[in-house]
């Protein structure tokens, strides 16, 4: 998919509507549009990038920004004394469906690991 096609940056053009929760110069953080949980934000860099696997030494800053920042809106929500988890899919295998790199952050119920 070229980045044309790619609805994560529609969706930072605004092109495609989302319910925003965070953003900064690096970063989106929207609700997913199909929760998986109570609580199911995606976090997605505002650079294109097809997934984790695409990411090198360059987007070392970026990733840990993502992460952080995916702690902060936990913390932020108050997700911190329950507990949350932090997901990124990658490839087929990994159950990756949109080819821009997005973390979950997904709160609100009990997480079975391993997951299937
Ligand atoms: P993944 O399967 O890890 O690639 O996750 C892609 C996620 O994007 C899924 O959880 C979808 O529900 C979510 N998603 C797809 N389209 C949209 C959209 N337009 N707005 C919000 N979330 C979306
Ligand atoms: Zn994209």
């Amino acid at each position: 998919m070229s980045e044309n096609d790619c609805i994560f940056c529609k969706i930072i053009l605004g092109t495609i509507p989302s319910e925003k929760v965070y953003e900064d110069e690096l970063c989106l953080a929207f609700n997913d549009i199909t929760p998986q949980a109570p609580h199911h934000i995606l976090l997605i860099p505002k650079q294109h990038l097809d997934s984790l696997d695409s990411a090198d030494k360059p987007h070392r800053d970026l990733l840990g920004h993502l992460l952080l920042t995916a702690g902060g809106i936990a913390r932020e929500k108050g997700f911190g004394d329950n507990g949350y988890r932090v997901v990124i899919n990658t490839n087929s295998d990994g159950g990756q469906t949109v080819f821009h790199l997005h973390v979950h952050l997904l709160a609100g119920r009990q997480f079975i690991f391993p997951p299937g």
